[in-house]
């Protein structure tokens, strides 16, 4: 076996999801599929939801650690990896300890109620263990919206979960989907996730924009005329409205997607008159 195909045989796919603020970290497979798996918009999470053996997790991290010798931060993969108990996240770190002692970072994704399930005492036990970040498509901070798009949880689920993770000191990194609620709900989708994200602390917020997959329950509805599909220049000018409400500080503001040809980045309170004025540029 070539060194590449040693390293390839750790990861079920080819192509390795991992949030681009973590594509320096070690990528260690732990999980695959998402435990939840119904969001009406997603056609993300296709692999039937399955925690790896402790063992195959131990050959994972044992090929892992000769290809990563010095890297400081180990990123789990799967697509919601925090949905497991922290005991079993605990001998993972056990084994990272044994193999990759070097990772005294973590981060993972996760979704709300992973962690609203967690004791506070298991959030600083996991923290205590080198748990430092936490990727978490929250989508919207209105409730009509989250509950239409199946996500399973509200709006102050969302926050309560932030609140604790501040408590520990486990920074955060979220995705909202611009467009989620359609023209019926974009305003209240714009100004109600500002809203809520003004009473948290995120490290980063990436904005995505909507795409409708053909596989998935929400084109149906497009398809059917129920859901109000906007065009991007729409979903732009809705982000807009939801940037002129952010009032969070130290936060890096990304969107990658705007109009599907640029890339708008700042760190938030500073930068945000000069993305408010490129968005008004790319909107004349
Ligand atoms: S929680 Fe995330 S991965 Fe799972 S179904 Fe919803 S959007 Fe997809």
């Amino acid at each position: 076996m070539t060194n590449e195909e040693i390293y390839a045989s750790i990861f079920s796919h080819e192509t390795i999801y991992i949030p681009p603020h973590e594509e320096k970290s070690a990528p260690l497979e732990v999980a695959l599929g998402c435990s939840w798996h119904k969001c009406r918009f997603c056609d993300f999470a296709k692999d039937e939801f399955h925690i790896h053996p402790l063992e195959k997790i131990e050959q994972n991290i044992f090929i892992l650690s000769q290809f990563h010798p010095d890297n400081k931060r180990l990123f789990l993969l799967g697509e919601n990896a925090f949905v497991m108990s922290c005991e079993r996240l605990c001998e993972i770190l056990q084994l990272r300890d044994q193999y990759m002692p070097w990772a005294k970072e973590v981060a993972m994704y996760s979704r709300i109620d992973d962690i609203l399930k967690k004791t506070d005492e298991e959030l600083r036990i996991l923290y205590d263990r080198g748990l430092r970040a936490l990727h978490i498509g929250i989508e919207s901070g209105c409730d009509s919206i989250l509950e239409h798009m199946n996500k399973g949880v509200t709006s102050f689920e969302i926050m309560e979960a932030l609140r604790r993770l501040d408590q520990v000191g486990i920074a955060y990194y979220l995705t909202v989907i611009m467009g989620l609620g359609g023209r019926t709900f974009s305003n209240l989708h714009a100004v109600e996730t500002a809203r809520l994200l003004n009473r948290t602390h995120p490290k980063n917020i990436w904005c995505l924009k909507l795409k409708l997959w053909e596989d998935t329950p929400l084109y149906k509805e497009y398809k059917q005329g129920i859901f109000d599909m906007m065009t991007p220049r729409e979903i732009l000018a809705e982000e807009r409205i939801f940037l002129q409400n952010l009032t969070v500080e130290n936060c890096l503001f990304e969107d990658t997607t705007v109009l599907d040809m640029y890339t708008l980045v700042g760190m938030l309170p500073e930068k945000k008159q000069e993305l408010l004025e490129a968005m008004t540029f790319l909107l004349r």
